[in-house]
Order: structure tokens, then C-alpha cells, then sequence
């Protein structure tokens, strides 16, 4: 509208120059100047030159006072103060238009400063951005505005929801830290990097930042997921072969229980043998000095047994060995032993047990062995045996204690054998 209204006073200056020319008469001075003015104002843009045209146009006439010229000066003056009053809203608007137009950039650049993350937002923002510039009026800006607008609220809602966004992904990402910087703790292999991420991570204002270190700590996670693998294998071929060790270990204990009780068992009688019997004997002393806890002894010889062998043959002396062996582990308790002491003598050490009861298994023993029923060939024959019987006493030592019940053998053989004879009988 300024634009026309401009164009409409330009065109009326024109017409009124001409006017002007036509009243001089020709050759004059002032015709010259009125026919440049003219042709300035022909090439006028704005309205600040024609208003210089006009200037000169009435220092002219005021200089040649051609007919009428008060009419004519009175016209120039309305179209003046047309011109001026659309002049100044002219300028007044341009000023309006320029000042909205830095303050929208200034606004603009803020919109910038936010997360513009999202496509949406990003491309309204540079449409708002490459619009700007082209602001000529009034018009423009409103239209411009509207678009503005809409971008301004996006940014904002945007703005809190990257907020949202930004504290939620410091939340997880801190804990994803913590837990791995827990984990290279407890793996004794510390990332000093980690440590760094985690303080950047506490400082962090925007969204770009803490997405920065969550790139970062990826790349942390990726190292550690490798080294997590590679303990996890490690773990389990340690475990499979702890699993192996034991395994062998199972076995050994086995073997070892084996050769420990080979090592104490007789093979012929599976009675204990001499080196059984001298640690237990060894062990009952000890327990007798140290807590008074009694302690008895048997001496079992099988009588004549050089018959059985020279009757019927070692092997069924061998056999004989074995049987009287099963006959009498049968008639002792757990914490008895029963070794074989010699070729066909055997021990029986009884812990806890006073004289009269040792002596009572002795006999009990005994009877046994000779209701047993031994063959050859389907013959029966007898196997008897003698057995002396003493406790341990106070002043005794191991051979002073086996010599008193050896003793007490000697007297069941001489006495005619099959027969239980005490120390003190
Ligand atoms: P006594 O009643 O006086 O004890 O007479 P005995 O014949 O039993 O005693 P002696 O000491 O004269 O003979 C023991 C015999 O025991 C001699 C030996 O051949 C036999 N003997 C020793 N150890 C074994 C063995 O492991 N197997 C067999 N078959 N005989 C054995
Ligand atoms: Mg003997
Ligand atoms: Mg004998």
C-alpha cells in the first residue's frame, strides 16, 4: 500500500514538473534544473529522495514565482504532508519490521541453544531461520509469526521433555557406571576412564553431553563385555577342572583308604595285623596314663596247630585260619581289636574293660571256637584255643604288660589248653 501510494505521489510530482516546464518560459535557467529534477524523479526508488526532489522543486519556484504559484505550492505542500505521513509510517513500520526481526533472531538463536534433536523441531527451526531473512513487511511478519509461534512451542514442550529424557538416561547411565566400576572393582581391573565418565556424567547440563558419555561408556561396556566373556570361560574351565581335581581327589581318598587299610589288615585273617595292633596297643597306654581309662588284653594261641597243618595241609590250616578269625571278630565290639600277632596267635586288645569282663569275652571267644565245626573232606575235626587275659596296671610298661599275659598263655597251655587263664591265676 506505501509502495503505491508512493508510486501515485512520484506520478503527480511528475505531472506537476511538467506543469512547472510548461508555465517557464523556454530557455529559462530553471527550465534546465526543472528537466534534470524531472528525470530524478523519473529514477526516484524511495520516498526520501523524492522528498530531496521536492526541496529543490520548491526552492525553485519560491526563486522563479511563476503564475499561481501559490495554488500550485499549496498542492506540493498537501502532497508533502501526504507523502511525509506516509513516509513516517513507512519508516515507522520498516524500524517495527527490523526491530521485530533482530528480536525474533535473538529468539531464534535461544530455540537454537535448546535440543532441537527431533526432526520435527529441526526442520521448523531452519525454515523459521532461512524465513527471517526474507522479511520485507509488515505483512510477512505476521504471516512469519504464526510459524514462529509454532516452533517456539514445540521447542519449549520439547525442551522439558528432553529434560525428562536428559535426567532419565543420567539416571541410567550413573547406574550402568556404578555397576561397572563395581565390577572392574571386584574384577581387581579399575578404569580410570570410567571414573572420569562417571564425574563428567554428575556435571552434565545438556542432552548432547550426556549422550557424549553414554557413547563413551558404550565403548566401556563393549571392552568389559569382552573381558566379562572372557572371565566367565575362565570361570568355568577353572570350575570343570576343580570339578576334575575333586573328582581325582574322590579317587585318591579311595586308594588311599585302601592302602590304609592294607597297610593295617592282615590279607589271610582281614583281622588287623602286628602294625595295627602296636599303634592300638600304644594309643590304650596312653589313654590309661593320661585318664586312668582301663584297658585289657587277650593273647590267643591255637593249640597244636602244627597238626592241623601236618593232618590236613596248610591250605586247610590257612582255612582254618580264616573261619576261627570270622568266629571270633563276631563276638567283639566295634572298638575291640583283633589282630593277628603272629603266625597262629592272635591279640585282642579291649579298650575300657576291667579284668573280669575281658576275661569273660576270652571264655565266651573260646567256646565258640569250639563249637565250631572245621572239615576235611567232609570229616569234621576239632579246633580249640588258649588264651591268657591281663589288664594294664600302673607300673607296667608295653613289655613288662605283653610278657604278664603271655605268661598267662603259657599256664592255659600248660594246664592242658582249650582253656582261659588270667595274670593273676
Ligand atoms: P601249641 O598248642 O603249643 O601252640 O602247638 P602248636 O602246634 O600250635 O604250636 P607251634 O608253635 O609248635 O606250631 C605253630 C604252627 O603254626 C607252625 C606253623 O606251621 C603254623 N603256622 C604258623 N603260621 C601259619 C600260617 O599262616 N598258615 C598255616 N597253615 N600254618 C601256620
Ligand atoms: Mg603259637
Ligand atoms: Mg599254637
Amino acid at each position: 500500500m506505501n509502495i503505491d501510494m508512493i508510486r501515485e505521489y512520484k506520478e503527480l510530482s511528475i505531472f506537476l514538473l511538467k506543469t512547472l516546464q510548461g508555465s517557464l518560459s523556454s530557455g529559462h535557467d530553471s527550465g534546465k534544473v526543472l528537466s534534470s529534477l524531472h528525470e530524478s524523479l523519473v529514477s526516484a526508488a524511495n520516498a526520501s529522495q523524492i522528498k530531496r526532489i521536492h526541496k529543490q522543486v520548491k526552492a525553485l519556484l519560491i526563486k522563479e514565482k511563476p503564475v499561481d504559484v501559490d495554488r500550485l505550492l499549496a498542492s506540493i505542500q498537501q502532497l508533502k504532508n501526504d507523502l511525509l505521513f506516509q513516509s513516517n509510517v513507512e519508516n515507522d513500520l520498516h524500524s517495527l519490521v527490523d526491530e521485530l526481526k533482530s528480536l525474533l533472531g535473538m529468539a531464534l538463536h535461544q530455540i537454537e541453544a535448546l535440543s532441537l534433536h527431533k526432526e520435527e523441531s529441526r526442520k521448523l527451526f531452519l525454515e523459521c531461520r532461512d524465513d527471517l531473512k526474507n522479511i520485507a513487511a509488515l505483512s510477512d511478519m505476521k504471516r512469519y509469526v504464526v510459524k514462529f509461534k509454532r516452533l517456539f512451542s514445540v521447542s519449549i514442550i520439547l525442551d522439558d521433555e528432553t529434560d525428562r529424557e536428559r535426567d532419565e538416561l543420567k539416571k541410567i547411565i550413573t547406574i550402568l557406571a556404578d555397576s561397572i566400576s563395581d565390577l572392574l572393582l571386584s574384577s581387581g581391573d579399575f578404569d580410570s576412564g570410567l571414573d572420569e565418565c562417571i564425574e563428567r556424567l554428575q556435571q552434565a547440563r545438556t542432552l548432547n553431553e550426556v549422550q557424549e558419555i553414554r557413547e563413551l561408556l558404550l565403548q566401556q561396556t563393549k571392552g568389559l563385555q569382552v573381558k566379562t566373556r572372557q572371565l566367565v570361560a575362565d570361570v568355568q574351565q577353572s570350575r570343570e577342572q576343580v570339578h576334575d581335581a575333586n573328582k581325582q581327589v574322590e579317587i585318591l581318598k579311595k586308594q588311599m583308604e585302601k592302602v590304609k587299610q592294607e597297610i593295617i589288615i592282615d590279607p589271610l585273617t582281614r583281622t588287623y595285623n602286628r602294625r595295627a595292633y602296636d599303634e592300638k596297643i600304644k594309643h590304650e597306654m596312653a589313654g590309661f596314663q593320661r585318664y586312668g581309662r582301663p584297658t585289657a588284653l587277650a593273647i590267643i594261641d591255637i593249640d597244636h596247630f602244627k597238626k592241623v597243618n601236618d593232618s590236613y595241609g596248610h591250605r586247610t590250616g590257612d582255612g582254618v585260619l580264616r573261619i576261627l578269625s570270622d568266629v571270633m571278630k563276631k563276638e567283639i565290639r566295634e572298638i575291640d581289636v583283633l589282630a593277628r600277632y603272629g603266625g597262629e596267635e592272635f591279640a585282642l586288645i579291649l579298650p575300657h574293660t576291667p579284668y573280669q569282663s575281658a576275661f569273660d569275652v576270652a571264655d565266651r571267644i573260646r567256646r565258640k571256637v569250639e563249637a565250631s565245626r572245621f572239615t576235611y573232606k567232609g570229616k569234621p575235626f576239632l579246633v580249640t584255643i588258649s588264651i591268657g587275659v591281663g589288664t594294664l596296671k600302673v607300673d607296667d610298661t608295653l613289655e613288662s604288660y605283653v610278657e604278664r599275659v603271655d605268661q598267662a598263655l603259657y599256664r592255659a597251655k600248660d594246664r592242658g589248653r582249650n582253656q582261659v587263664v588270667g595274670e593273676d591265676d
